[in-house]
Protein backbone atom coordinates (compact mmCIF):
# COMPACT_ATOMS: atom_id res chain seq x y z
CA UNK A 1 0.00 0.00 0.00
CA UNK A 2 1.40 3.43 -0.61
CA UNK A 3 2.37 5.49 1.80
CA UNK A 4 0.18 8.92 2.54
CA UNK A 5 1.66 11.22 4.77
CA UNK A 6 0.93 14.58 5.99
CA UNK A 7 2.26 17.97 7.23
CA UNK A 8 -0.10 19.41 9.49
CA UNK A 9 1.08 23.08 10.65
CA UNK A 10 -0.62 25.25 12.78
CA UNK A 11 -0.52 28.87 11.13
CA UNK A 12 0.25 30.95 14.37
CA UNK A 13 3.70 32.16 13.23
CA UNK A 14 6.87 30.68 11.34
CA UNK A 15 8.12 27.45 11.92
CA UNK A 16 10.79 26.85 14.60
CA UNK A 17 13.27 24.22 14.64
CA UNK A 18 11.18 22.07 16.27
CA UNK A 19 8.41 22.28 13.34
CA UNK A 20 11.05 21.65 10.29
CA UNK A 21 12.87 18.71 12.03
CA UNK A 22 9.11 16.82 12.54
CA UNK A 23 8.59 17.92 9.22
CA UNK A 24 11.60 16.91 7.62
CA UNK A 25 11.40 13.40 8.70
CA UNK A 26 7.70 13.08 7.79
CA UNK A 27 9.19 14.33 4.40
CA UNK A 28 11.74 12.18 4.25
CA UNK A 29 9.92 9.10 5.38
CA UNK A 30 6.91 9.44 2.68
CA UNK A 31 9.96 10.63 -0.47
CA UNK A 32 12.16 7.68 0.40
CA UNK A 33 9.25 5.12 -0.52
CA UNK A 34 8.02 7.09 -3.05
CA UNK A 35 4.63 8.01 -0.69
CA UNK A 36 2.35 10.84 -1.16
CA UNK A 37 2.24 14.11 0.99
CA UNK A 38 -0.44 16.50 2.02
CA UNK A 39 -0.73 19.66 3.43
CA UNK A 40 -3.41 20.96 5.69
CA UNK A 41 -3.54 23.92 7.89
CA UNK A 42 -4.64 23.53 11.32
CA UNK A 43 -6.07 26.84 11.71
CA UNK A 44 -9.10 25.70 14.29
CA UNK A 45 -7.74 28.73 16.76
CA UNK A 46 -8.79 31.79 14.21
CA UNK A 47 -7.43 33.70 16.87
CA UNK A 48 -4.43 32.86 16.44
CA UNK A 49 -3.54 31.88 13.22
CA UNK A 50 -4.09 33.60 10.14
CA UNK A 51 -4.11 33.30 5.73
CA UNK A 52 -0.70 35.11 5.52
CA UNK A 53 1.38 33.15 8.19
CA UNK A 54 -0.29 29.95 6.15
CA UNK A 55 1.28 31.41 2.88
CA UNK A 56 4.29 32.12 4.87
CA UNK A 57 4.18 28.54 5.86
CA UNK A 58 3.84 26.97 2.15
CA UNK A 59 6.89 29.15 1.49
CA UNK A 60 9.07 27.98 3.90
CA UNK A 61 8.00 24.46 2.86
CA UNK A 62 9.35 25.52 -0.61
CA UNK A 63 12.74 26.56 0.81
CA UNK A 64 13.65 23.74 2.47
CA UNK A 65 12.77 21.88 -0.42
CA UNK A 66 9.94 19.52 1.34
CA UNK A 67 7.42 19.75 -1.29
CA UNK A 68 3.92 17.58 -1.26
CA UNK A 69 1.11 16.46 -3.49
CA UNK A 70 -1.97 18.24 -2.74
CA UNK A 71 -3.05 20.55 0.29
CA UNK A 72 -6.60 19.81 1.72
CA UNK A 73 -8.64 22.68 3.16
CA UNK A 74 -7.79 24.09 6.40
CA UNK A 75 -9.61 23.09 9.56
CA UNK A 76 -11.35 26.38 9.74
CA UNK A 77 -13.67 25.85 6.77
CA UNK A 78 -14.86 22.30 7.95
CA UNK A 79 -17.13 22.78 10.61
CA UNK A 80 -19.51 21.36 8.35
CA UNK A 81 -17.63 17.86 7.64
CA UNK A 82 -16.98 18.30 11.52
CA UNK A 83 -20.76 18.11 12.28
CA UNK A 84 -21.52 14.77 10.30
CA UNK A 85 -18.96 12.77 12.92
CA UNK A 86 -20.24 14.96 15.48
CA UNK A 87 -24.08 13.60 15.02
CA UNK A 88 -22.08 10.12 14.60
CA UNK A 89 -21.29 10.49 17.89
CA UNK A 90 -24.68 11.33 19.27
CA UNK A 91 -26.31 8.43 17.51
CA UNK A 92 -24.04 6.16 19.00
CA UNK A 93 -24.98 7.50 22.43
CA UNK A 94 -21.15 8.59 23.54
CA UNK A 95 -22.18 12.26 23.49
CA UNK A 96 -22.76 14.24 26.71
CA UNK A 97 -22.74 17.90 27.46
CA UNK A 98 -20.57 19.03 30.32
CA UNK A 99 -20.42 22.72 32.38
CA UNK A 100 -17.56 22.24 34.10
CA UNK A 101 -15.73 25.26 34.32
CA UNK A 102 -12.27 25.57 33.54
CA UNK A 103 -11.55 25.90 37.13
CA UNK A 104 -13.56 22.95 39.00
CA UNK A 105 -11.74 20.94 36.43
CA UNK A 106 -8.10 21.71 37.52
CA UNK A 107 -9.24 22.29 41.01
CA UNK A 108 -10.20 18.12 41.47
CA UNK A 109 -7.02 16.69 39.97
CA UNK A 110 -3.41 17.28 39.96
CA UNK A 111 -2.31 17.04 36.10
CA UNK A 112 -2.12 13.44 35.33
CA UNK A 113 0.01 12.96 32.66
CA UNK A 114 3.18 14.20 31.48
CA UNK A 115 1.57 16.55 29.42
CA UNK A 116 -0.06 18.01 31.91
CA UNK A 117 -4.01 16.56 31.20
CA UNK A 118 -5.86 15.94 33.87
CA UNK A 119 -8.45 12.90 34.45
CA UNK A 120 -11.64 13.78 33.85
CA UNK A 121 -13.97 12.15 36.57
CA UNK A 122 -17.42 12.27 35.01
CA UNK A 123 -18.81 14.87 36.56
CA UNK A 124 -21.53 15.78 34.38
CA UNK A 125 -21.90 11.76 32.87
CA UNK A 126 -25.73 10.75 34.23
CA UNK A 127 -26.85 14.41 34.77
CA UNK A 128 -30.59 14.38 34.21
CA UNK A 129 -32.29 17.12 31.70
CA UNK A 130 -33.22 19.17 34.74
CA UNK A 131 -30.18 19.69 35.94
CA UNK A 132 -29.07 20.26 32.39
CA UNK A 133 -31.21 22.84 32.07
CA UNK A 134 -30.68 24.63 35.36
CA UNK A 135 -26.90 25.92 34.21
CA UNK A 136 -28.54 28.16 31.51
CA UNK A 137 -25.36 28.44 29.63
CA UNK A 138 -23.90 26.49 26.51
CA UNK A 139 -21.87 23.20 27.26
CA UNK A 140 -18.75 21.40 26.12
CA UNK A 141 -19.40 17.75 24.62
CA UNK A 142 -17.59 15.08 25.52
CA UNK A 143 -17.44 11.66 24.52
CA UNK A 144 -17.63 8.70 26.78
CA UNK A 145 -14.37 6.75 26.96
CA UNK A 146 -14.41 2.63 27.14
CA UNK A 147 -11.81 1.01 29.94
CA UNK A 148 -9.59 -0.59 27.47
CA UNK A 149 -5.75 0.06 26.61
CA UNK A 150 -4.91 1.68 23.26
CA UNK A 151 -1.24 0.56 22.24
CA UNK A 152 0.53 1.44 19.83
CA UNK A 153 4.43 0.45 18.11
CA UNK A 154 5.99 4.06 18.00
CA UNK A 155 8.85 4.45 14.87
CA UNK A 156 10.72 6.32 17.37
CA UNK A 157 9.53 5.82 20.70
CA UNK A 158 8.91 2.06 20.66
CA UNK A 159 5.93 0.43 22.43
CA UNK A 160 3.65 3.08 24.19
CA UNK A 161 -0.38 2.58 25.12
CA UNK A 162 -2.47 4.56 27.23
CA UNK A 163 -6.21 3.46 28.90
CA UNK A 164 -8.32 6.32 28.20
CA UNK A 165 -10.56 5.55 31.24
CA UNK A 166 -7.70 6.09 33.71
CA UNK A 167 -5.47 8.11 31.97
CA UNK A 168 -7.64 11.05 30.36
CA UNK A 169 -11.70 10.23 31.10
CA UNK A 170 -13.82 11.30 28.52
CA UNK A 171 -12.77 13.60 26.10
CA UNK A 172 -14.07 16.90 25.11
CA UNK A 173 -14.59 17.23 21.58
CA UNK A 174 -16.51 20.39 21.03
CA UNK A 175 -16.11 23.57 23.09
CA UNK A 176 -18.84 25.19 24.54
CA UNK A 177 -18.37 27.96 21.59
CA UNK A 178 -18.71 25.28 19.39
CA UNK A 179 -15.23 25.15 17.99
CA UNK A 180 -14.53 21.20 17.54
CA UNK A 181 -11.48 20.69 19.50
CA UNK A 182 -7.89 19.11 17.70
CA UNK A 183 -8.50 15.66 18.46
CA UNK A 184 -11.58 15.27 16.15
CA UNK A 185 -10.57 17.14 13.99
CA UNK A 186 -7.18 15.76 12.93
CA UNK A 187 -8.89 12.40 13.54
CA UNK A 188 -11.48 13.69 10.46
CA UNK A 189 -9.13 15.14 8.42
CA UNK A 190 -6.08 11.95 8.58
CA UNK A 191 -8.74 9.67 7.78
CA UNK A 192 -10.38 11.29 4.95
CA UNK A 193 -7.08 12.49 3.67
CA UNK A 194 -6.11 8.76 3.59
CA UNK A 195 -3.40 9.12 5.97
CA UNK A 196 -1.45 6.10 6.98
CA UNK A 197 1.71 7.81 8.70
CA UNK A 198 1.57 10.58 11.31
CA UNK A 199 4.88 11.75 12.19
CA UNK A 200 4.57 14.84 14.21
CA UNK A 201 6.44 16.00 17.44
CA UNK A 202 7.01 13.90 20.99
CA UNK A 203 4.55 16.42 22.35
CA UNK A 204 1.83 14.82 20.83
CA UNK A 205 2.55 10.97 21.50
CA UNK A 206 -0.39 10.99 24.30
CA UNK A 207 -2.94 12.41 21.65
CA UNK A 208 -2.65 9.07 19.58
CA UNK A 209 -4.56 6.60 21.68
CA UNK A 210 -7.12 9.40 21.94
CA UNK A 211 -6.91 10.03 18.18
CA UNK A 212 -7.28 5.70 17.51
CA UNK A 213 -10.20 5.67 19.58
CA UNK A 214 -12.02 8.65 17.37
CA UNK A 215 -10.71 6.16 14.19
CA UNK A 216 -11.95 3.33 15.51
CA UNK A 217 -15.59 4.79 16.23
CA UNK A 218 -15.56 6.37 12.78
CA UNK A 219 -14.57 3.54 11.26
CA UNK A 220 -11.44 4.91 9.95
CA UNK A 221 -7.85 2.47 10.03
CA UNK A 222 -5.12 3.29 12.47
CA UNK A 223 -2.17 5.16 10.67
CA UNK A 224 1.28 4.18 11.54
CA UNK A 225 2.91 6.67 14.13
CA UNK A 226 6.47 8.58 14.26
CA UNK A 227 6.76 11.16 17.24
CA UNK A 228 10.27 12.91 16.34
CA UNK A 229 12.22 14.02 19.51
CA UNK A 230 11.72 17.62 20.78
CA UNK A 231 14.49 20.41 20.12
CA UNK A 232 15.69 21.64 23.18
CA UNK A 233 17.92 25.10 24.02
CA UNK A 234 20.77 23.99 25.70
CA UNK A 235 19.54 24.81 29.50
CA UNK A 236 17.02 21.92 28.30
CA UNK A 237 13.61 24.43 27.68
CA UNK A 238 11.80 23.37 24.66
CA UNK A 239 11.97 25.10 21.65
CA UNK A 240 8.81 27.35 20.29
CA UNK A 241 7.44 30.26 18.04
CA UNK A 242 8.98 32.42 21.32
CA UNK A 243 12.80 31.30 20.16
CA UNK A 244 12.82 34.05 17.43
CA UNK A 245 16.67 33.72 16.52
CA UNK A 246 15.49 30.21 15.71
CA UNK A 247 12.83 30.25 13.72
CA UNK A 248 12.67 30.49 9.92
CA UNK A 249 12.09 34.32 9.48
CA UNK A 250 15.52 35.03 11.27
CA UNK A 251 17.32 31.78 10.13
CA UNK A 252 16.46 32.36 6.56
CA UNK A 253 18.73 35.29 7.02
CA UNK A 254 21.49 33.67 7.77
CA UNK A 255 21.58 30.13 6.53
CA UNK A 256 21.24 27.77 3.51
CA UNK A 257 18.35 25.39 3.33
CA UNK A 258 21.03 22.95 2.74
CA UNK A 259 23.04 23.95 5.91
CA UNK A 260 19.80 24.02 7.99
CA UNK A 261 18.69 20.79 7.12
CA UNK A 262 22.86 19.14 7.11
CA UNK A 263 22.60 20.16 10.63
CA UNK A 264 18.59 18.63 12.12
CA UNK A 265 20.30 15.48 10.30
CA UNK A 266 23.45 15.83 12.17
CA UNK A 267 21.47 16.08 15.40
CA UNK A 268 19.19 13.72 15.05
CA UNK A 269 21.44 11.43 14.14
CA UNK A 270 20.54 10.87 10.06
CA UNK A 271 23.81 11.80 9.27
CA UNK A 272 27.06 10.61 10.81
CA UNK A 273 29.03 13.88 9.49
CA UNK A 274 27.74 17.39 9.69
CA UNK A 275 27.88 18.88 6.23
CA UNK A 276 25.14 20.44 4.10
CA UNK A 277 22.73 18.59 2.42
CA UNK A 278 19.39 18.93 0.30
CA UNK A 279 16.28 17.23 1.73
CA UNK A 280 15.90 15.05 -2.16
CA UNK A 281 20.14 13.58 -1.26
CA UNK A 282 18.69 12.51 2.45
CA UNK A 283 15.68 10.76 0.91
CA UNK A 284 17.97 8.70 -0.51
CA UNK A 285 19.90 7.09 2.72
CA UNK A 286 16.73 7.25 4.76
CA UNK A 287 15.67 4.90 7.26
CA UNK A 288 14.01 5.30 10.31
CA UNK A 289 16.63 3.46 12.56
CA UNK A 290 19.02 5.90 12.66
CA UNK A 291 16.64 8.48 13.93
CA UNK A 292 17.64 9.05 18.15
CA UNK A 293 14.82 8.70 20.29
CA UNK A 294 16.26 11.38 23.02
CA UNK A 295 15.82 14.97 22.65
CA UNK A 296 18.37 17.44 20.44
CA UNK A 297 19.83 19.78 22.13
CA UNK A 298 20.63 22.95 19.75
CA UNK A 299 21.35 26.38 19.79
CA UNK A 300 21.52 29.34 17.25
CA UNK A 301 25.72 28.69 17.23
CA UNK A 302 25.44 25.52 15.70
CA UNK A 303 23.53 26.75 12.57
CA UNK A 304 25.87 27.71 9.74
N1 LIG B 1 -0.96 21.26 14.26
C1 LIG B 1 -0.05 20.63 15.17
C2 LIG B 1 1.19 21.49 15.32
O1 LIG B 1 1.44 22.36 14.53
C3 LIG B 1 0.37 19.26 14.71
C4 LIG B 1 -0.74 18.30 14.85
C5 LIG B 1 -0.44 16.91 14.31
O2 LIG B 1 0.57 16.72 13.63
O3 LIG B 1 -1.26 16.02 14.57
O4 LIG B 1 1.90 21.30 16.29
Amino acid sequence: MEVVGRFAPTPSGRMHLGNVFAALVAWLSVRSRNGEMVLRMEDLDTQRTSGEYAEVLRQDLAWLGLDYDRETPPQSQRSGVYDVYFEKLREMGLLYPCYCTRSQLHGVNAPHLSDGTYVYPGTCRDLTQAQRDAFGRKPAWRVKVPEKLWELEDKVQGHYGLDLATDCGDMVVRRADGVYVYQLAVTVDDGEAGVTEVVRGMDLLSSAPRQMYLQELFGFPHPEYGHVPMLLAPDGRRLSKRDKDLDLGELRKRVTPEQLIGTLAYAGGLIDQKCAVSARELAKEFTWDRLKGDSIYLDAAQLG
